[in-house]
């Protein structure tokens, strides 16, 4: 068997690309934290888009495969609110709680309330040669905020999958398994070793 494909995470934090070096076996994919964060301008208008921004950031700086990631929540009744702008919903400055509190008081009253979360994965070895992969999960924004784990969104989105009464916040182990992120990962971690098994065959 070849040695693993090695990436810096296009990120500098060192939580993130723990979380990531979990999801992903590492004889066949390592990831490490970039040693330095950089201040990429996330302005592209798709996850896929923001993801391939990082990684060319991180790779003209580092000149070392990079693996970027852009997620974020898509909720269908708010078109063009979350998304790729998830991070600063109802402007900078507020918390995560501050956040789902606006998302809830948006979505009072509103019975359609199936959302999705998203992850685009770039995998950038140079210029020429990228690798997208995506991760989605589908569910519906919750009525009240329910679990004490996680970030983010996650105490008010209700996995289909889960179940009533399950959010990402109360349940981190389904959250681990069958997230977007982890969705993606499996994706890339699929494509890699099928790739490393043709290097050996070759
Ligand atoms: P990032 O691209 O991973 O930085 O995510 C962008 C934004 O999407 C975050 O700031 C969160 O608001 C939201 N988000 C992404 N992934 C999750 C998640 O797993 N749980 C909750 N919120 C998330």
């Amino acid at each position: 068997m070849r040695k693993p494909f090695s990436f810096i995470l296009a990120s500098g934090n060192a939580h993130k690309a723990e979380e990531f070096a979990e999801l992903l076996s590492p004889e066949i994919v390592k990831v490490e934290a970039a040693e330095q964060k950089l201040d990429v301008v996330e302005d592209g208008e798709s996850f896929q888009a923001n993801a391939l921004l990082k990684a060319q950031a991180y790779y003209q700086k580092f000149k070392v495969p990079v693996m970027a990631d852009d997620s974020g929540l898509v909720v269908e009744a708010l078109p063009g609110e979350l998304g790729i702008h998830s991070a600063r919903f109802g402007g900078e400055g507020l918390s995560d709680t501050d956040r789902v509190n606006l998302l809830l008081e948006k979505l009072k009253g509103v019975e359609e309330r199936s959302a999705y979360f998203v992850c685009q994965l770039c995998c950038y070895f140079s210029p020429k040669e990228i690798y997208f992969f995506e991760g989605r999960l589908s569910g519906e924004i919750g009525h009240a905020p329910k679990g004490e784990h996680g970030f983010g969104y996650d105490p008010v989105f209700i996995p289909t999958k889960a179940g009533a009464d399950v959010s990402f916040a109360s349940d981190p182990e389904f959250k681990a398994k069958y997230s977007h992120r982890a969705v993606a990962c499996q994706h890339a971690q699929s494509f890699f070793t099928g790739l490393n098994e043709t290097v050996d065959k070759s």
